[in-house]
């Protein structure tokens, strides 16, 4: 608990994250940790060879670790960039090239790419200065031995250690900084999804539009053969008067009414959506016009014989429908307008029907 309220602690800075600190505390811990173990493994002897230096570089590790505490995070990374180097640089003396101290590096690498804000040209500008202190480490240090005798065993652990530590603090840095983006991506493209499904749908009925319904027209037709098409136009009869008699939110009920009819008689063989108003317009893909008929006669006659309950008031809803088969020689519009003109010779002959 007190070692992760240490590395959880707040910045003093008010408007820094706390993510890129935890950072870096973590990885100086996961250095100092490496660094017990390596002094273990390398025996008693490289200690006592080296005791100062050792005992130097764990002190300017403990500073470097408060320094996060008093520190903006920018200039705290550059401090963990400055301290990597130093460190790699004392410590492959002491272990010997072998030791795997260089490989540090990497760490340094992966955090000035994700933690540091500038541009795309510095970030490339500081990779490149890391590939060249690292070029310029196999100069200096390259197959270095370690100045005290190390058993082939031991050299073995320290090797583990430190690459250990090497991946399990690219693994830790690149899970955290990938994390959140992952998340935000994730969450950008269900709100799209959102968006998408909201422009093509009718809030009040939950229908399709008639941008969507002209939508999936054109997409029908751009396919080679699609089989029969029949479009239906209905039209709720007298609306005007539900409204006038029973109040618009009664209105709004009955088109809610009509729309589950539709779903419930039809949602299966045809593509539904509110064309506007108080029309809608039913497209069958793979029926004919006779088929298209019999689905629109079974809900013509369900519509009727479900009136609509709202409040105390009892509303019985009819609907006039015009059918009309595509062709497939010229334009869809064109079948639907020929839908509207039957449905209007059906206002004119009464209501209630299917003129096809
Ligand atoms: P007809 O049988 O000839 O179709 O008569 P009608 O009264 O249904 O036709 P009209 O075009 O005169 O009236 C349609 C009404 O539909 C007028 C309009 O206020 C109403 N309306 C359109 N959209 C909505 C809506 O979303 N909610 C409600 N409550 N009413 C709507
Ligand atoms: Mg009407
Ligand atoms: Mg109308």
């Amino acid at each position: 608990m007190g070692l992760l309220n240490l590395i959880n602690k707040d910045v003093s800075s008010e408007n820094e994250t706390r993510r890129g600190m935890v950072t870096l505390r973590i990885l100086y811990l996961i250095q100092a940790f490496a660094f017990i173990l390596d002094v273990f493994f390398a025996g008693s002897e490289t200690f006592m060879y080296f005791k100062f230096r050792m005992a130097a570089s764990l002190v300017l590790l403990l500073l470097f670790f408060l320094l996060t505490y008093h520190m903006k995070s920018e200039p705290a990374v550059v401090c963990y960039i400055l301290f990597t180097f130093i460190w790699s640089m004392e410590m492959v003396p002491c272990f010997g090239w072998s030791g795997g101290m260089q490989n540090y590096f990497l760490i340094i690498l992966l955090l000035s790419f994700f933690t540091i804000h500038g541009s795309r040209g510095f970030k490339f500008s500081i990779a490149t200065l890391v590939l060249i202190a690292r070029v310029m480490m196999i100069f200096c240090f390259g197959g270095m031995l370690p100045a005290a005798e190390i058993s082939v065993l031991g050299n073995r652990l320290i090797q583990t250690v430190n690459i250990s530590a090497v991946f399990v603090s690219v693994i830790m840095v690149s899970y955290i900084y990938s994390h959140r983006e992952n998340e935000a991506e994730s969450k950008l493209m269900r709100y799209n999804d959102r968006l998408v499904k909201e422009a093509s749908t009718d809030q009040l009925t939950g229908l399709y539009n008639r941008r969507k319904a002209k939508d999936f027209l054109h997409d029908m037709m751009s396919v080679p053969y699609v089989g029969a098409v029949s479009l239906v136009m209905g039209d709720i009869d007298f609306f005007k008067k539900v409204n006038d008699t029973y109040g618009h939110d009664a209105g709004d009920a009955v088109l809610k009414a009509v729309a589950d009819a539709m779903r419930e008689v039809c949602g299966k063989d045809a593509f539904l959506t509110r064309w506007g108003g108080e029309e809608f317009l039913l497209i069958f893909a793979g029926k004919n016009g006779d088929e298209a008929y019999l689905e629109t006669e079974k809900l013509r006659t369900y519509i009727m014989n479900h009136p609509v309950t709202v409040k105390d008031s009892v509303i019985n809803v009819t609907m006039t429908y015009g059918l009309a088969e595509y062709d497939f020689s010229g334009n869809i519009e064109n079948t639907i307008k020929e839908a509207d003109k039957k449905l209007y010779t059906g206002k004119e002959s009464g209501r209630n029907r299917v003129v096809y």
